[in-house]
């Protein structure tokens, strides 16, 4: 990024920079991973306050951005449960007034506010008891504010509560930032070669930088993040292209030229139903790729239940076909024990050979495959990460595939795909929907097919939701779900910052829940992190055995079945889950025969982010539609799958939300570019080259990630 040959400034250790000093380095150091000048320099801001903008009272008609106010106190007020649970202040500014509103802190705003002394306040408008107010707002009197901020767009940092609490607010950042820039700034080299920089009429990188933490105005500002977010994009998606057309060239694929017996006859005889159209087209999509002499590397997506195992298997029969063995890998024994039997079922009388290697496989059995494996009799296998052993060899594997892959890390993947010496076709399935410019990330250097149908029949579950209020209403529905032989799940949050609150939350439900639905008619059970695994198995099993008609959990990903027979998911404080994490939940109901239900219940305080959630969850079950949505509310680090995908997810500025257009730019740039010069060998793209030269000194190869 930046020329290496001499000693830079910018290279400098970050306690050196006047103002930090030791302590601060080590808070910045642990809470956001700044060690030198050049990380602070690449610490952006998250948002920019136009403070030389004032809005009246009377004009404030949304409650989606911040506002600035210039006014008065009329009168205070503490107000909710005995008169103190909130602090309220009643603000007016001659064109209407407006609440302000503390729930914290109560004491140091009280003493500190006087009534009838000018104050600007700033925040974000909510609607709390049907009234507009601030909560929690920046307040300061309008006579002491801060002119040697200077700024008209203000830049706000990310901070963490510990730097806040330590003397580092985003204020205290920004004038680190009026000290690091003027220091460093003849030092930043353009990365970017003049043709492409021309061509998006970019600004330079020094510009840019300089712009983005003092903007003069929005246009500039906005030059700048295009920039940097551009810039960003666009090296990764040239590393990824790169990678991947060298390990095209590198690598051979088998060739699966032919469609013979097993194929046939399976189609013609085993298949229990019609083939939904999707399923139809990523069976072509992969037998394009099979048989075109390449290595396959494909991204299966499908929601829970679109019969992505079906495609599997039939992908499988095909490397059967051509003379070569097969292989499904998943995360858990109880997943790999399912698609085992499933498979099993569907092939039926035909005279294939499979197999189930689990952790717990006996010796005898495993010696058994182990041998069967090496001398080409067992044809497919079927297991967990036992089948990564070293001890399990195959004669010929042609053929793997990979459930729920965001479980696996990159290097048990690569274990997998270096049994042979050729690599085998690589078929990754996974049940989270990723969003389209996610994927073009985190897997671009893989193939995506996508089954967005599902078989014919199924009923969609029905998600509404309930204050906290209505709970009895919703004991009554449990009841007479109950008396008709189904099963629930009541689902509490678990979050680790609030980890006691959480379990005492969890108790405190439980016992409620007892309390509602006593023996003898009744029985719960209960599964939590905090339990010993015998404990929770056991609990499981009187669960999936029906001998406990509700199932009380932190989250039932630590649960983990199938239970057809439970049709109610009951999520408690459901504000408090990500879109993700509420569609999975979702998930496990909807899998018998009969109308499932989702209920997601808060209580009446919801954030606008909240009650979007919430309001997604009820108008859809698409799981496409849902993750484009987090992806647009929450940023890509937190959607279900990336952290685990292995890859370093660090984007400083552009974001995978909202920034598409930028990223499907930046990728065409990058494809054109290696089209032309593969190698990144000709003069006018040296700084490419040096660049992913650097990129690759120090990350995760991209282009051996299967
Ligand atoms: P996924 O792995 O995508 O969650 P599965 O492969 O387990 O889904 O399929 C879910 C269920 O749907 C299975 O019982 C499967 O047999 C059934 N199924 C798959 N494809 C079809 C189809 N085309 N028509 C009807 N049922 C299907
Ligand atoms: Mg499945």
């Amino acid at each position: 990024m930046f020329s290496k040959e001499k000693v830079l400034i910018l290279d400098t250790d970050i306690k050196f920079l006047p103002g930090v000093g030791p302590k601060k380095a080590e808070l910045l150091n642990k809470e956001l991973s700044i060690f030198r000048y050049r990380d602070l320099l690449y610490h952006f801001p998250y948002k920019y306050v136009d403070r030389s903008k004032f809005y009246t009272i009377a004009e404030i008609d949304s409650t989606e951005t911040y506002i600035q106010l210039r006014g008065k106190i009329n009168r205070f007020e503490l107000a909710g449960e005995k008169h103190k649970s909130r602090f309220v202040a009643h603000f007016s500014d001659g064109t209407g007034s407006i609440e302000l509103l503390w729930f914290k802190g109560i004491k140091w705003v009280k003493e500190r506010l006087k009534p009838g002394v000018e104050y600007i306040v700033f925040g974000k408008p909510s609607i709390f008891n049907r009234k507009m107010n601030l909560v929690h707002p920046e307040i300061e009197e309008a006579a002491s504010i801060d002119k040697s901020l200077n700024a008209n767009l203000e830049a706000h940092y990310p901070t963490t509560e510990k730097m806040k609490n330590n003397f580092l607010p985003s204020k205290a950042i920004f004038r680190l930032m009026q000290v690091l820039v003027p220091l460093v700034q003849d030092e930043i080299v353009e990365n970017l070669p003049a043709y492409l920089r021309n061509k998006f009429k970019l600004m330079s990188l020094k510009d840019a930088l300089v712009a983005v933490h003092f903007p003069d105005n929005s246009q500039q500002l906005e030059k700048a993040r295009f920039r940097l977010k551009y810039e960003e994009l666009f090296f990764i998606q040239l590393n990824i292209i790169f990678q991947k057309k060298l390990r095209q060239v590198q690598t051979h694929g088998f060739v699966f030229e032919k469609v013979g017996e097993y194929l046939n006859q399976f189609y013609k005889n085993n298949l229990p139903f019609e083939l939904t159209g999707a399923q139809k087209r990523v069976i072509r999509e992969i037998r394009a790729d099979i048989g075109s002499g390449k290595q396959m590397n494909r991204l299966l997506q499908g929601d829970v239940g679109s019969g992505k195992t079906l495609v599997a298997l039939m992908c499988m029969l095909i490397a059967l076909d051509n003379g070569y063995q097969a292989c499904l890998m998943a995360p858990t024994e109880i997943l790999a024990k399912q698609h085992f039997d499933s498979i099993y079922n569907f092939l039926d009388d035909m005279d294939i050979q499979i197999a189930l290697l689990t952790g717990s496989t006996k010796k005898k059995q495993r010696d058994f495959i182990h041998a069967a494996l090496l001398d080409g009799s067992l044809q497919i296998l079927i297991g967990t990460h036992a089948l990564l052993e070293d001890v399990v060899q195959f004669k010929n594997l042609g053929f793997v595939v990979i459930d729920e892959q965001h479980r696996f890390g990159v290097a048990q993947r690569a274990r997998l795909w270096k049994k042979n010496e050729n690599p085998p076709h690589v078929l990754v399935m996974t049940a989270t929907p990723i969003p389209r410019t996610l994927a073009m990330t985190v897997y671009g250097d893989l193939e995506v097919s996508v089954i967005d149908e599902l078989p014919p029949g199924r009923k969609p579950i029905k998600t509404s939701h309930y204050y906290d209020s209505k709970r009895l209403e919703v004991f009554g529905f449990m009841r007479r779900q109950i008396a008709a032989g189904r099963q629930v799940y009541i689902v509490y949050p678990l979050i680790k910052e609030s980890e006691k609150m959480d379990y005492k939350d969890l108790e405190d439900g439980y016992e409620s829940i007892v309390q509602a639905f006593p023996p003898p008619n009744y029985q719960v059970s209960i599964v939590h992190g905090k339990m010993k695994q015998d404990a929770k198995d056991l609990e499981m099993k009187r669960f999936v055995e029906g001998q406990t008609q509700i199932m009380v959990a932190t989250t039932v990903i630590e649960v983990g079945v199938d239970v057809p027979n439970a049709s109610i998911m009951v999520i408690e404080s459901a504000e408090r889950f990500g879109l993700s994490q509420l569609h999975q939940l979702r998930g496990r109901v909807g899998r018998g025969a009969e109308q499932s239900y989702c209920i997601l219940m808060t209580s009446y305080k919801l954030s606008i982010e909240g009650r979007r959630r919430i309001e997604l969850m009820t108008q859809t079950t698409d799981g496409f539609e849902i993750s484009e949505a987090d992806l647009k509310m929450r940023g890509p680090g937190d959607i279900e799958g990336t952290q685990q995908s292995g890859i370093p997810f660090d984007l400083k500025i552009a974001s995978l939300g909202q920034d598409g257009q930028i990223l499907q730019l930046a990728r065409d740039a990058a494809d054109a570019i290696l089209n032309h010069d593969p190698d990144l060998a000709k003069p006018i793209n040296t700084l490419l080259n040096s660049r992913i030269k650097e990129m690759n000194r120090k990350e995760v190869d991209w282009g051996q990630i299967s």
